[in-house]
């Protein structure tokens, strides 16, 4: 007997969880397919989940602060309990360096007052004081070890940083994912492991469901694509991919995990850092680690792959880091061997989600969250949920673009914003951080 649901969502990660959790509180009967064996357990399993407040645009900006409100009140969120207990959220505080690259963050910090976002401009001197052996130093532009100059300072000082007090990270970005099913469950939707979507069905030019690897198949009106750097196989399927303006592409992306330097790392003493001066970005962890991410300078070629063949294995990208990491805190020491993951970004031309319809009636998108939207997925879920009941109600939302009310904070955003036939966006960072 052939099984039946009101919206197949391709993918347990948090994204997809967070769309059935949202769907299933209005009554939607969902079903989340995952080729792995639990949720979570795709690239949100590697995420550095940091949770900030500042992107290049102000939706960005909106949604993050939106996105922050959640995960500060995540078991309200959730409402319900999870045996495996609940993901916590660190507030530590995030700083980013002013360089040239963000403007000195000029802009942001306009959209920051706009949207009520705290915020503290420190100076070099401020920085030293929390950072202790921080090397204020300008080395931009980022360079690779082989390249005239690497690792020597282009400039006496940078320019300070903000510090946004509202940011931190999400200590285990998995069970906030196995968060999201429970909580999905307990409103009746249902999860379906270790089990690979293989074909996208239709019927009268709209879409009926899936066909499961194995040749089971599933009936529902509406499929969403939640399938993270396998997006565009899923769109391949569907057959949608080449109908819509902006792609979307799995990169290669490594981060590196070392013990912090004494005292200055690790849970509830060390802030998240975004340097785009010296390229990367950090986090503390458990037990005095530090993780240290790249913010994609342009020496750096795009790694773009197949996301069933990569190689998952650390290289010298996360030994030159780590190099470039050092400059700033000359502490750090470099180990023969490097060690941490290496995972991918579903990434789009301009580093901007899709979150939208297609041209194939009932099949949506969550796609393309390029490195940067595990903090958003809470708001992701209503925001889809919203984008689907309107357009099964007969909505046109490519002529007329539906508004979002972002509940906790108050504020709107077009959802054209995020559609699958924007002109790139030319505000964006066209890094990581959005
Ligand atoms: C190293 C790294 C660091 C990051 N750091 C941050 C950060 O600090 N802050 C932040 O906000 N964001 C960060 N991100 C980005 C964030 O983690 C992602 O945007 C988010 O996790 C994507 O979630 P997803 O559900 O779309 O994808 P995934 O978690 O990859 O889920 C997609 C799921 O689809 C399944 N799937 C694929 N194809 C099929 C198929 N054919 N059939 C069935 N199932 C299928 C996969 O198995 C997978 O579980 C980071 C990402 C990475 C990789």
């Amino acid at each position: 007997m052939q099984e039946r649901f009101d919206a197949v969502i391709i993918g347990a990660g948090i994204i997809g969880a967070a769309t059935a959790f949202e769907l299933s509180k209005l009554g939607w009967r969902t079903l989340n397919v995952d080729r792995l064996p639990a949720a979570g357990y795709g690239s949100t399993s590697n995420s550095c989940a940091i949770i900030r407040t500042y992107y290049s645009t102000f939706e960005g900006c909106a949604m993050a602060f939106e996105g922050y409100h959640a995960w500060k009140n995540w078991a309200d969120h959730l409402g319900v309990d999870d045996e495996r207990g609940l993901a916590e959220f660190h507030e530590c505080g995030t700083l980013i360096l002013k360089t040239e690259h963000n403007r000195h963050m000029a802009p942001i910090l306009e959209i920051a007052k706009q949207l009520g976002i705290r915020y503290t401009e420190w100076d070099n001197p401020d920085i030293e004081s929390r950072l202790p052996g921080w090397d204020m130093r300008r080395y931009a532009p980022v360079k690779r070890p082989d390249q005239p100059g690497f690792g020597e300072p282009t400039g006496d000082a940078v320019a300070g940083g903000v510090f946004f007090p509202e940011g931190g990270y999400i200590n285990d970005p998995q069970l906030a994912t196995h968060n999201l099913q429970r909580a999905a469950e307990a409103a009746g939707a249902t999860f379906r492991f270790n089990s690979r979507v293989s074909a996208i069905r239709r019927r009268e030019d709209r879409v009926s469901g899936v066909t499961l690897a194995g040749g089971e198949s599933i009936e529902a009106p509406v499929v969403v694509n939640g399938a993270g750097p396998h997006s565009a196989k899923i769109n391949a399927l569907a057959g949608i991919g080449r109908a819509m303006r902006i792609r979307t592409r799995a990169l290669r992306t490594e981060v590196v995990y070392l013990p912090g330097p004494e005292g200055h790392y690790g849970d509830g003493v060390g802030l998240v850092t975004s340097d785009s001066d010296t390229g990367c970005y950090s986090r503390p962890a458990a037990g005095g680690q530090i993780l240290i991410g790249s913010e994609d300078p342009p020496c750096d070629p795009p790694e773009w792959v197949d996301p069933d063949h990569f190689d998952r294995n650390m290289s010298e990208q996360g030994r030159m880091q780590l190099m470039r990491s050092a400059q700033r805190t000359p502490e750090l020491g470099i180990p023969n061997r490097i060690s941490g993951v290496v995972d991918l970004y579903d990434v789009t031309d301009d580093w901007i989600p899709i979150y939208d319809k297609s041209d194939l009636p009932g099949f949506y998108l969550a796609i393309g969250t390029s490195g940067n939207q595990f903090k958003n997925a809470p708001v992701v879920g209503q925001l889809m949920t919203e984008l689907i009941q309107a357009c099964e109600s007969g909505h046109d939302h490519d002529t007329d673009p539906l508004r979002f009310a972002l509940r906790r904070t108050g504020r709107e955003i077009s959802l054209g914003f995020y559609s699958r036939n924007r002109e790139v966006n030319q505000d964006s960072s066209f890094t990581v951080l959005g």
